[in-house]
């Protein structure tokens, strides 16, 4: 019986405007080899300059996983040649990084808290990108120089479920804190995992194999699992010495296979020495306090949810998990909106519609005016959640051709509800005195029959009132 050890290095990307060490814009979308200038590209007698920014955003992520936050770091160049690093070299810290000694808490299989401890999380610069196409490659040195912060855990581990859910809380993290968009497609949240077994029971650790730069929740899952069958079945067959060396692999996504890269560098491979056109970097009082302010964090928003706002933790962990979902939430309820009702409409009707895959181009049309406005209404009694439905299956089918607010569209369909329970009652007493024997054979204890009274004031209503409403005076009428 095996046991699998795995620690994870995620390189997340700053969200700041410019990059760590020039002025140059970190826009995604740009034109290839726009956002460059002669600090970026490395060229002689340019000097960086340190982007304040970037380590308020580094304190920020520090405090939020109580580490400690070194006053004094250093930057060192790692160097190593790469088609698309000019410089040649990569600024990074190795000796005494920003952030030290953390620490992050999930949940293992049996749903108990477990800790992970965060070793250190380090300021470096980003590489460019390399596009092979064909026979070609074509470089793009947009990138070059963009803030990571790049956060190594200690190997704490154990199984593919444990990294899944570190890895997804940590992006809801880091979004919430507003530090990096953690978008997995457009690169800015990275992963490796290293990965050794051993026979259980045993304290040692064995060769470690790194798998890099993955960036879906779905390869790693693959590669971790391929990757610890292959050590298995190596140690197995007697040919582990040999076979699991320490080293760099890749996942090939398309045999779903990891594959040798390179043998794995030791630090001093690097040549790190202190960048000497950077001197040893001080945070001022200034920088410390703006990265002392959080906000909310994740697991305060999970507790204020479940506790204050009686949400279950399933879907108080669903909103959370979607930052833009989790703002229109605060501001909804903050707003005076029925906690339990947003639920509904943000996690079913709204999204339900925007994930559906002929509405995805429309869904746009449905502003955050439109869904507040129906769910007041709906909460207030004013139309029916039925005709809520109606409302923005109307939206979002016809809004790219007409402009209409949804109390216009209310009007528009006949879907305002009656409140006047004057009229409603004095309704109900005459279906009472006309349908005698119902009522007799409801006291007699034929509940159902109900049913039918009810479908009778539905449409001596016009369908005005609420069922619901109907139903309670009913009742209250016959009693
Ligand atoms: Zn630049
Ligand atoms: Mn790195």
């Amino acid at each position: 019986m095996f046991e699998i050890i795995m620690g994870l290095e995620v390189h997340i990307q700053l969200n700041t405007k410019t990059k760590l060490f020039c002025g140059c814009s970190t826009n995604f979308n740009s034109k290839p080899n726009t956002n460059v200038c002669p600090i970026c590209l490395g060229l002689p007698g340019s000097l960086p300059k340190a982007n304040k920014e970037a380590f308020v955003k580094a304190i920020k992520f520090g405090n939020a996983i109580n580490a400690t936050i070194n006053n004094n770091s250093i930057f060192e160049r790692k160097n190593y040649f790469y088609p698309d690093s000019p410089t040649g070299y990569q600024i990074s810290q190795l000796q005494v990084p920003i952030v030290e000694f953390g620490e992050f808490f999930i949940e293992d299989k049996e749903g108990k808290e477990k800790r992970i401890r965060i070793n250190r999380a380090h300021l470096e610069t980003d590489a460019g990108k390399s596009i092979h196409q064909n026979t070609n490659s074509l470089v793009d040195l947009n990138r070059c120089g963009i803030p990571l912060l790049e956060i190594v855990t200690e190997p704490d581990f154990k199984s593919y479920e444990e990294v899944d859910y570190y890895l997804k809380e940590l992006q809801t993290l880091v979004r919430h804190l507003d530090i990096s968009d953690a978008n997995m497609q457009e690169g800015s949240f990275r992963c490796d995992v290293n990965i050794s077994i051993r026979p259980k029971g045993e304290d040692k650790l064995y060769t470690r194999v790194e798998i890099k730069n993955m960036n879906s929740f779905k390869f790693i899952q693959q590669a971790i699992k391929y990757e610890t069958l292959r050590q298995i079945e190596c140690w197995e067959d007697d040919v582990y010495d040999t076979e699991v060396r320490q080293e760099t692999r890749l996942f090939d996504v398309n045999d779903g296979i990891t594959k040798p890269m390179r043998g794995k560098e030791e630090a001093n491979d690097y040549r790190y020495f202190p960048d000497p056109d950077l001197k040893e970097i001080t945070l001022t009082e200034e920088i410390l306090e703006l990265g002392s302010y959080l906000p909310e964090l994740p697991k305060d928003k999970l507790d204020r949810y479940i506790n204050k706002l009686k949400i279950s933790k399933k879907d108080a962990k669903r909103i959370i998990s979607d930052i833009t979902l989790s703002h229109i939430f605060d501001d909804f309820t903050n707003g005076g909106l029925d906690p339990k009702i947003c639920i509904t409409w943000l996690l079913v009707e709204y999204q339900g519609r925007i994930n559906k895959e002929e509405y995805k181009s429309r869904t746009s049309d449905i502003t955050m005016t439109d869904l507040a406005t129906i769910i007041m209404m709906v909460q207030h009694n004013q139309i029916s959640g039925k005709s809520g439905k109606l409302i923005l299956d109307y939206i979002v089918e016809k809004r790219n051709n007409i402009n209409e607010i949804v109390e216009t569209i209310v009007d528009k369909l006949g879907l305002k509800q009656n409140n006047d329970i004057k009229e409603l009652e004095k309704i109900v007493a005459q279906v009472i005195t006309d349908n005698s024997k119902v009522i007799e054979e409801y006291k007699s204890g034929k509940k159902k029959v109900i049913g039918s009274l009810i479908g009778k004031i539905i449409k001596e209503t016009k369908n005005s009132f609420n069922p619901k409403i109907i139903n309670e005076i009913l009742i209250k009428k016959i009693n």
